[in-house]
């Protein structure tokens, strides 16, 4: 049988109010008999004495004088039973009994106090007993008149009814006390257990309301209040439990995102930020707790997130600079319905900003460059339909140019092909041993005519034993690039182009040098951009679509390499690469 919430409270105070009341009236009672037989002892010491003094005085202690009604008269006067016992133990006298009675009395020398008292003249026998003659619980002092042991013995006694009679009322006070208190235990508890257990099923009906209505109505008082608050506990402590997870893992994502994210509450104060964003903005240390306008000095932003935000994603474009140089952000804010807070995510787009230029400027001059050479055609082709054809020496000059256009734009249109593969990787490569030497002696070949028409002399400097490992068609495309550009660029009559080869431990560079004029230091890091042209018009003349260079970068890449320019003392350039080792 269970018993209720309220049946055991009150029970469970009843018996510690018992054991309390039991222990503190015993311990009530032990002090109160103890108290008073002392008090008791004290007091039959002192009215011993004095009932001493008193018949030592009178003289009534004196061979054949008559004692008992100086006995009697004592007793009387201090309301105590007073006895002479003389020294063979027969009472000569005694207040409480008198005549015939006093004559009948027992030999008292063998009465404990008596012994004791003979024992030690002068010092006082006590003892604690029933009475035979008046048949009540004594209490006697004795003590001999001198100190001479066979002096007669004066004993006082007081009967030690007065302290059982104290010990009784305690204890009926005891258990007055007790029963009272138990009754107010009982009341108090009834009651506190009516008035918590009435807040507590509102407490628990709120809960309930607040977390789902998965929580039945609880049945039998506390008792069922107590289930439904244990399973809303173990509801809520699960709940917290999927919180920190739930946190945890939105911590995580925050941290491996690339995109910046701070978060503000009502009064704008950071309250999360994440490390895209305390690199993007150069945070330094933790910002959170800090107001906004303290950490981010970029007014845009600021002022972005001071006014109301629509409840709608809000996206601006912001310029940021700091160390790292300048940087174009998309910035996203949306304002939070609840809290009134915000979310920011920032998105570094300078990259695709800078994409997108290089595209636009793709497009426009891939129509420049298309624009010329179709022009040309249709308007040489236009002249020869118009009559020239019937000029021999017109026609041909009409002709050749037009052939000088179309193998332009061939060329245009294979450099343009050959990158747009590149871009979309398909380019495969087979990479091999290939030996140097043997590369640029094979591009030597290929370029010796064009070489030759510019007066320019060619020579191979690589080592005969060094080799990479790379594709082997991809690498004389790089190099057949750069040995042309040095013969088209370089110092024509007399001019030198040559190529170089050293081992650096893990990789080769390899050099290709002209004695030409040389490329600016402004123009250096441009000239691998496609459509990048130092000088146009000769560009142009030499045949070039100003998309060599870009295409040998990207190939480079592909290989594993990488690729760079370098004044040459003395005039000249020197274009290097470095390969793995083969
Ligand atoms: P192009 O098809 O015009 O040759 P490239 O991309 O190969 O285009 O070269 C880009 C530009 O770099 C050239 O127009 C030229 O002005 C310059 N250039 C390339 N190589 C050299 C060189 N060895 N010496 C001087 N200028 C060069």
């Amino acid at each position: 049988m269970r018993l209720s919430l309220q049946v055991r409270l009150v029970l469970g105070s009843l018996v510690v109010l018992t054991i309390t009341g039991l222990l503190s009236g015993i311990w009530l009672e032990g002090r109160l008999r103890h108290t008073m037989q002392a008090q008791h002892e004290q007091e039959l010491n002192r009215l011993n004495d004095v009932v001493v003094q008193y018949l030592v005085a009178a003289g009534g202690l004196e061979a054949g004088m008559e004692v008992d009604a100086l006995v009697d008269a004592v007793g009387d006067s201090i309301q105590r039973r007073v006895t002479v016992i003389d020294s063979t133990g027969t009472v000569v006298g005694d207040s409480a009994l008198d005549g015939e009675r006093l004559q009948r009395m027992d030999n008292h020398a063998n009465r404990p106090e008596i012994r004791a008292a003979r024992l030690r003249p002068g010092d006082r026998g006590i003892s604690r007993r029933y009475s035979g003659t008046i048949r009540v619980q004594m209490l006697y002092v004795a003590q001999t008149a001198t100190d001479d042991p066979s002096a007669p013995v004066v004993r006082v006694s007081m009967p030690l009814e007065t302290i059982e009679d104290a010990v009784a009322g305690l204890r009926a006070a005891v258990i007055m006390a007790g029963l009272l208190a138990a009754g107010l235990c009982i009341l108090l508890t009834l009651v506190a257990a009516r008035v918590y257990g009435s807040r507590l099923d509102r407490i628990a009906a709120r809960m309930r309301a607040n977390l789902s209505s998965r929580y039945p109505e609880p049945k039998g008082g506390i008792d069922g209040l107590v289930q439904s608050m244990d399973r809303i506990g173990q509801d809520i402590e699960s709940l917290v439990d999927t919180l920190i997870q739930e946190r945890d893992r939105f911590l995580a994502v925050l941290e491996t995102m690339d995109a910046a994210v701070i978060a503000l509450d009502r009064s704008r104060t950071i309250t999360v930020v994440n490390s895209a964003a305390r690199v993007l903005l150069d945070l330094g240390e933790d910002p959170t707790g800090k107001p906004l306008e303290e950490v981010i000095r970029v007014p845009d932003i600021v002022e972005l997130t001071r006014s109301d935000l629509p409840q709608t994603v809000t996206q601006v474009e912001v310029n940021l600079s700091n160390a790292g140089g300048s940087r174009i952000v998309l910035l996203r804010a949306v304002q939070q319905r609840m809290s009134g807070g915000v979310v920011m995510v920032l998105h570094d787009i300078t990259e695709i900003k800078h994409l997108e230029a290089i595209r636009r400027d793709f497009v426009a001059n891939v129509s420049h460059e298309l624009r010329t050479p179709v022009s040309v055609i249709r308007a040489n082709a236009e002249t020869l339909l118009d009559g020239a054809l019937d000029d021999q020496a017109a026609a041909r000059s009409f002709t050749t140019a037009i052939h000088r256009n179309s193998e332009r734009l061939t060329m245009l249109l294979s450099d343009l092909l050959d990158l747009a593969r590149m871009e979309a990787g398909e380019t495969p490569l087979n990479p091999t041993t290939v030996m140097l030497h043997h590369s640029v002696e094979r591009a030597f070949d290929m370029l010796g005519l064009a070489a030759e028409q510019r007066g320019v002399t060619l020579h191979n400097e690589i080592p005969s034993g060094l080799q990479v490992h790379t594709d082997p068609d991809t690498f004389d495309q790089v190099l057949l690039n750069l040995i042309g550009n040095g013969i088209k660029y370089g110092q024509s009559s007399g001019g030198r182009v040559w190529v170089r080869g050293f081992g650096e431990s893990e990789c080769i560079r390899i050099e290709i040098i002209d004695d030409g004029p040389g490329i600016e230091q402004r123009h250096r890091d441009r000239v691998f951009e496609r459509f990048y042209r130092v000088d146009p018009g000769r560009s142009r003349d030499m045949g070039g679509t100003g998309l060599g260079l870009a295409i040998v970068k990207h190939l480079v890449d592909l290989m594993g390499g990488t690729v760079g320019i370098e004044p040459r003392d003395g005039g000249g350039t020197i274009f290097w690469l470095t390969l793995p080792a083969g």
